[in-house]
């Protein structure tokens, strides 16, 4: 470890500014945060907007830096993807996630779905359909209880593969959603062509539709009004208040999640949540 630290520093000149030497030791540290044991997942759930009824619960990724404290999915998700190391995240998510599912089952909480954030880099591989199917069998789950969300980057490559892939998952009964709508380029045609199960708008929007957003919420009302005209489930993503639900609810949205209803949270303390809200 001393050998390494030694070369970090001769890597560092004056040329060098702090936010590049930033990215450079939080890549090369985060190389070994597998294997040393400093990933985590947390755990957030859906929630049906009418019934309340929790209809999944998403795996979040926590990285633990020994030295540095939390460092946010939003700083290292990027870094990963950009030294390729994202696949192999993605996978300890899943695996993790996998696991998770079964020994919920075995506790008797019941058959909780669990959805995965899937990075492009990954999606977007050869033997995709074939690692997943794999993992549900190592884990003994049923597939239809494993969801998978992607956004609109993982739709950038290969129409016809990604075509054939999301028909391969869909036939396996897993669930794909497509996550962050209405960032990026939202091409409208993603919905034509692409059989999701699922949108999810983004929460930059929600936040926004209580704030004097008048474009925001025009931009949910109409996403969501497509949704449900093409027979899409639409989840609203960030709420954190009663009042930006009523409206969600009122637009007819179908799912909501957020800190309004729960925070990402580790399995023991999402276990007892769900235990209590489920006996409410
Ligand atoms: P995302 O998939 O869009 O996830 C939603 C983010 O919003 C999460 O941030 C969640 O903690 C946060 N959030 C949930 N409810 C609220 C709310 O009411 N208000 C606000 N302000 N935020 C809320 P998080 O966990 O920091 O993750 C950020 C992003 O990192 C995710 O965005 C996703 O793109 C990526 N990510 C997280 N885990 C993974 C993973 O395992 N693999 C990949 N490829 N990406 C991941
Ligand atoms: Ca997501
Ligand atoms: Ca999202
Ligand atoms: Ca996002």
């Amino acid at each position: 470890a001393k050998e390494q630290g030694k070369n970090k520093y001769k890597v560092f000149h004056t040329g060098m500014n702090i936010e590049s030497y930033r990215t450079f030791l939080l890549q090369s540290d985060l190389r070994k945060a597998i294997e040393r044991d400093e990933l985590s997942v947390v755990y957030q759930p859906k929630v049906n907007i009418h019934t309340g009824k929790i209809s999944s619960v998403e795996a979040l990724v926590r990285w633990h830096h020994p030295k540095w404290g939390m460092i946010p999915p939003n700083e290292f998700i990027p870094l990963a993807e950009e030294i390729g190391l994202i696949v192999e995240i993605d996978k300890w998510v899943l695996q993790n996630a996998c696991n998770q599912i079964a020994q919920w089952r075995n506790n008797e909480l019941g058959s909780i779905r669990i959805a995965v954030n899937f990075s492009a880099q990954h999606f977007l591989q050869k033997n995709l359909v074939n690692e997943i199917i794999e993992q549900l069998a190592i884990s003994n789950i049923d597939p239809n209880l494993l969801e998978i969300e992607i956004t609109e980057t993982a739709l950038l490559g290969n129409e016809e593969f990604i075509i054939s892939t999301l028909l391969k998952l869909k036939e396996l009964k897993i669930h794909v959603s497509l996550d962050d709508f209405g960032t990026g380029y939202s091409s409208l045609n993603y919905l034509r062509v692409f059989p999701f199960s699922t949108v999810k708008i983004d929460k930059a929007f929600i936040q926004e539709i209580t704030n004097q957003g008048e474009k925001s919420l025009a931009i949910v009302e109409s996403i969501i009004h497509l949704a449900n005209r093409l027979s899409i489930n639409v989840v609203a993503e960030g709420v954190e208040t009663l009042e930006q639900l009523k409206i969600l609810k009122e637009l007819q949205c179908n799912e909501y999640q957020g800190y309004h209803f729960c925070r990402p949270l580790p399995p023991e303390e999402l276990f007892e949540f769900l235990e209590k809200y489920e006996t409410i």
